[in-house]
């Protein structure tokens, strides 16, 4: 089947099947563009449950992000301490924030919406750490919502099984063929539920260690069924740390840090909670 319809018709007809079997995506508050940004720049290669409670734990010590962008690195760091890379995700976090300011003068993105999307993408990817699938992710799931696609882990995984983009594309050069085959009457809205649909296959059906076929919804689609090899231990492991443990008291909080550290983990700990009307990034 892959083979034989055109490539737009068979991703129709893929999406069709997934939401059929998967239902409707849950439902999304279109935040701030810069709120997705540092969301999507946490999220690399990191559950989304880790990168929500991290921007969470983020917002409630630095209520505006001017003061992120001009914090020690080292309190920032321990914050984001249970996603992947905190140490670079704090560079880019810091150097992508303030090349912002210094480029626009603030913290903020909304003038992308005058722009076409490539164009915005492009501006995007001049920021430190920002690459095709976080400037993605800014313009599809924030107040934005333009046309674009960010494509994740899992997606790239996904797609690639079944064979929507050749075996050898990397995960960023997959976001212009991918958006190239999309639909031309699908909006913003459609396309992030076709999101949502390929990246909730991924999670629970086509795995990366061990893909589970025989319950796969596409799987008479599918031309990799039962021809994916189980794969080693995973090469990039989240830090096991307790998602609702006790912060111990930053000593980078100077003065006062007793205190600071106790509020610092209560208010932890009554954030930390995924909220269920938060779709997951990719
Ligand atoms: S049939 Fe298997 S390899 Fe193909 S998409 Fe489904 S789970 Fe993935």
């Amino acid at each position: 089947m892959a083979d034989t319809l055109p490539a737009t018709a068979f991703l129709t007809l893929l999406d069709a099947r997934l939401a059929a079997a998967l239902g409707p995506p849950p439902r999304w508050l279109y935040p701030d563009p810069v709120d997705i940004l540092v969301l999507a720049l946490l999220s690399a290669r990191t559950e989304d449950e880790a990168a929500l409670a991290a921007i969470r734990v983020l917002r409630v010590r630095f209520p505006h992000w001017d003061a992120l962008a001009d914090a020690d690195p080292a309190v920032i760091e321990r914050l984001v301490g249970r996603t992947t890379w905190p140490d670079r995700k704090t560079l880019h976090l810091q150097e992508s924030l303030r090349a912002l300011r210094a480029e626009r003068g603030r913290l903020e993105l909304d003038f992308l919406a005058g722009l076409p999307v490539p164009a915005a993408s492009a501006w995007l990817q001049r920021l430190p750490g920002v690459g095709p699938k976080t400037a993605a992710s800014v313009l599809l799931f924030s107040r934005l919502h333009m046309r674009a696609l960010p494509v994740s882990t899992g997606h790239h995984r996904v797609v690639k099984r079944l064979r929507l983009i050749s075996r050898r594309a990397t995960a960023e050069a997959a976001h212009d063929p991918l958006l190239a085959i999309l639909p031309e009457a699908w909006d913003a809205a459609r396309i992030e539920r076709h999101h949502w649909l390929v990246k909730r296959l991924g999670k629970d059906c086509c795995t990366d260690r061990q893909p589970r076929c025989w319950r796969c919804p596409v799987r008479d689609l599918c031309p990799s069924r039962g021809r994916i090899r189980p794969s080693p231990p995973h090469r990039i492991r989240q830090l096991d740390l307790p998602l609702l443990g006790p912060l111990r008291p930053d000593p980078a909080m100077g003065a006062g840090t007793g205190a600071a550290g106790t509020l610092a983990g209560r208010r932890h700990r009554a954030v930390a909670e995924p909220s269920p009307q938060h779709v997951v990034l990719g």
